[in-house]
């Protein structure tokens, strides 16, 4: 099973992803972690992405593709996969295409996570309080006025995506605002 989750920040792709990764038995492969464990570990790539994911702007193509053509080439990804937050632009939805077809895969459905922003906000705002009450730091872009600028990045390079998907019959949308287990269900009913 190879899925695409598609969706604003705090619309639920990373809680779906690892419900259904760990459901499924394939791997959820989300570059946003990715990238934070590379600013985590200080590597080449972890500190060339940092300042851009502070500041709620997309990381380059280059490196997010880079990412994911390294993983999905991996024998732990021949069972199946969850993109969680990949492709986020029009070049990297062609990058994955053309990955796909290297490696002689085809994609089983997108799935759009459709959220209202005033949700999105009060959502981000409980993520950062939740990791605060839990003795975390929370994320430096989880903050409002950082959430404007991702989400601005998200309607003006991800959403033209959903457009991408429709057209080859691959997209189902669902309401990400429905309770967790709604959205589980929501979800595996469109891969029946
Ligand atoms: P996320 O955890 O998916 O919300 O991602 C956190 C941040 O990582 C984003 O705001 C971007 O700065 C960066 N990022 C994650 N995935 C991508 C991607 N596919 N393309 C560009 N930047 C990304």
């Amino acid at each position: 099973m190879r899925l695409i989750f598609l969706g604003p920040p705090g619309a639920g792709k990373g809680t779906q992803a690892a419900v259904l990764a760990a459901k499924f038995g394939i791997v959820q492969l989300s570059t946003g972690e990715m990238l934070r464990a590379a600013v985590k570990a200080e590597t080449p790539i972890g500190r060339k992405a940092k300042a851009v994911m502070d500041g709620g702007k997309l990381v380059s193509d280059d490196i997010v593709i880079g990412i994911i053509r390294e993983c999905i080439s991996q024998v732990h990804c021949k069972a199946g996969f969850i993109l969680d937050g990949f492709p986020r632009t029009l070049p990297q939805a062609s990058a994955l295409d053309q990955l796909l077809a290297e490696q002689k895969i085809k994609l089983d459905r997108v799935i759009e996570f459709k959220v209202d922003d005033a949700a999105l906000m009060s959502r981000i705002e409980k993520r950062a309080a939740d990791a605060i009450a839990s003795g975390h730091k929370p994320r430096e872009d989880d903050h409002p006025e950082k959430l404007k600028t991702r989400l601005w990045a998200y309607y003006k390079e991800t959403s033209p995506l959903i457009g991408y998907y429709y057209k080859s019959g691959n997209l189902i949308s669902i309401d990400g605002l429905a309770p967790v287990e709604t959205v589980t269900r929501e979800i595996e009913k469109a891969l029946l």
